[in-house]
């Protein structure tokens, strides 16, 4: 008879694999946990989390109206790793995964997509406080940046409500002026207007 170290209860000896101190029963259940979690682990990987940065930027890019993108995901690999992701990716690890320190890609000129000339590796954190700089210095180029901006459908139903003009720019990647003032159809097909219609 032995006691096992993990769930403290005595067994028989051939309840354990060999010398171990733990149980088979617990074995088993800690092999079982840990492959849950490598299995999962993909996405916390170097190759994980740029398949993601990628994917998302691809994303945006369409919703946007920006199109294709520009590169490839090896060429964005290549990139990050020559602006030096191995160095965020370590520190996000080191910390435990926080997401404010997840690296994140953010675009230099929010009004244009992504593309090699126009990316700055960053962490989330630092992109949040970007946003957070742009609100609070409200010196964009129309002087509308921090009035509500209401977004409608191509029927003109309201479907969206955004802080300030810089964060609806943001969101669409590109300028929205000209469409506000002329009342026409952004290329999204969107209508935009600081008064409700
Ligand atoms: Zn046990």
């Amino acid at each position: 008879m032995k006691i096992c170290k993990e769930c403290k209860s005595e067994k028989d000896n051939d309840c354990f694999y060999g010398v171990q101190g733990e149980c088979k029963e617990c074995t088993k259940l800690r092999v079982k946990k840990n492959s849950a979690k490598v299995g999962h682990k993909y996405d916390f990987s170097e190759i994980g989390v740029i398949r993601v940065i990628y994917k998302t930027q691809k994303r945006h890019n369409k919703l946007r109206g920006h199109g294709d993108m520009s590169y490839t995901k090896k060429e964005l690999s290549l990139w990050l790793y020559d602006n030096g992701f191995k160095c965020i990716y370590d520190l996000w690890v080191k910390s435990g995964w926080v997401t404010g320190e997840k690296p994140s890609v953010d675009r230099l000129d929010d009004f244009n997509g992504y593309s090699l000339q126009n990316i700055q590796l960053s962490t989330w954190n630092a992109n949040r406080q970007h946003q957070h700089e742009d609100i609070m210095s409200a010196n964009g180029t129309s002087g509308e940046r921090c009035k509500t901006l209401y977004k409608y459908d191509g029927i003109k139903n309201l479907i969206a409500t955004y802080v300030s003009y810089s964060s609806a720019a943001r969101d669409m990647g590109y300028s929205l002026e000209y469409q506000i003032k002329k009342k026409t159809k952004c290329r999204g097909g969107y209508f935009w207007s600081y008064a409700p219609f």
